[in-house]
């Protein structure tokens, strides 16, 4: 039997970790929806006679040729999804990876160094609050110690997660050797954006990735009843965070950066009373790291300030941070290269807000990443889209990668 065409892998994988309700995935890291993704990549893995293996970090291999050489091509992805993801955020990287493979057979090319597809572990950090768990703990940018108390909502340690999954936890940490024996590392995703949908570029290449965090809020008020509390008496922490969540977006806007509060818990959470203590964790990004940290402060400020006035204490706890990152520019040159012809300039060149396996492996080895036009720019959610014809040109266009990285 012949292994199953892009399309064949898109339908098969299609069912696992949906919601019915939601239309959306809800493929969490070491959940039984992950590992139906994992046995998936297995399988396809074994359906091309590629070597099949699993790291010590649950990052899965498939390798066509030696495992052990040195040089390899890489390219993948992540199977994992946030809360009601959509379907092309990591599977499409990963099986047009797969396609990618087939095609380099099929034109007969022989590659002279090792290609590998991957599907790294835990990206989209779900589950456990911190993304990339996989590639960061390959790299050494996350201890096993760290790694193994991370906690999810329900109280389950990653430890035990990973054990009732049938990874070894104890084995996890830097994986600095298996990264020596990549040469390079592509990461073709459906971009998270629109700079694509309104060119005649199906595919682009990334250039950097802006520098990010995420701070938690803690606004301290005093709880109280909302019938019988003077408005004048009030020191009501949910009017502190509304304008400090004003403030965030005025701030980010005069700065040409990103500031987002999406997520917010509060105490005691009750219709009827004053609440003593609202949390809200801030996302932020810029193009360069001086922005992000004025836009951060400013922000900071605005809810300091805002809080005097309501008697509203208020704590600022940063709670990660990845820096800028910029793609090997030379392999990025490569890739344009490969995909522009005689005109390597008309290859769009695409900076990006979002986190990647790509981004954190680009401190240990050469790494980039190739786009893939979604009409509607939406991500992170069941609307995220790419057509049929733009996802066999991003197939293409991995042939094409792998063909000139691995075979010349
Ligand atoms: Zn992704």
């Amino acid at each position: 039997m012949s292994p199953a065409g892009f399309h064949e892998m898109w339908r098969d994988l299609l069912p696992v970790g949906r919601d019915a309700t939601s239309g959306g995935y809800r493929r969490y890291a070491w959940t039984g929806a992950d590992t139906d993704c994992r046995a998936w990549f297995r399988a396809q893995a074994e359906d091309r006679g590629l070597r099949y293996e699993t790291d010590r970090n649950g990052n899965q291999w498939a390798w066509l040729g030696d495992p052990n050489g040195r040089d390899a091509v890489v390219t993948g992805s992540h199977l994992d999804s946030v809360p009601d993801g959509g379907a092309f955020d990591g599977p499409l990287g990963v099986v047009s990876a797969f396609a990618a493979v087939d095609g380099l057979l099929a034109r007969g090319a022989r590659p002279t160094r090792p290609v590998a597809v991957v599907n790294f572990g835990d990206e989209e950090g779900a589950r456990f609050g911190l993304a990339c768990v996989g590639s960061r703990l390959s790299a050494g940018r996350l201890t096993p110690e760290d790694a193994r108390r991370l906690t999810d909502a329900d109280g389950v340690t990653l430890a035990t997660a990973m054990e009732r999954a049938g990874h070894d936890p104890a084995t996890i940490g830097p994986d600095p050797e298996r990264l020596a024996r990549i040469g390079a590392f592509v990461e073709l995703h459906v971009e998270q954006g629109r700079a694509l949908a309104d060119t005649d570029h199906a595919v682009g290449v990334a250039s950097a990735i802006w520098p990010h965090g995420r701070w938690r809020f803690d606004f301290h008020g005093e709880a109280n009843h909302a019938g019988t509390t003077r408005l004048a008496d009030r020191h009501d922490p949910m009017l502190t965070y509304a304008n400090t969540v004003l403030a965030a977006r005025k701030k980010a806007r005069l700065a040409g950066a990103l500031a987002t509060f999406g997520k917010v818990g509060v105490e005691p959470n009750g219709v009827n009373a004053i609440p003593s203590l609202v949390r809200g964790w801030l996302d932020s990004r810029a193009a360069d790291q001086d922005t992000l940290d004025r836009v951060v402060a400013e922000i900071r400020t605005a809810a300091e300030e805002r809080g005097s006035r309501d008697g509203v204490r208020v704590e600022v706890t940063r709670e990660s941070f990845t820096p800028v990152v910029e793609f090997d520019n030379a392999l990025r040159d490569r890739l344009a290269g490969l995909l522009g012809g005689d005109r390597p300039e008309a290859v769009p060149v695409l900076p990006t807000g979002a986190g990647h396996d790509a981004g954190i492996l680009s401190s240990e080895l050469s790494s980039a990443m190739m786009y893939v036009r979604n009409p509607t720019g939406v991500s992170h959610s069941p609307a995220e889209s790419a057509d049929e014809d733009d996802c066999t040109a991003g197939v293409t266009a991995l042939t094409e990668v792998l063909e000139g990285l691995a075979c010349r």
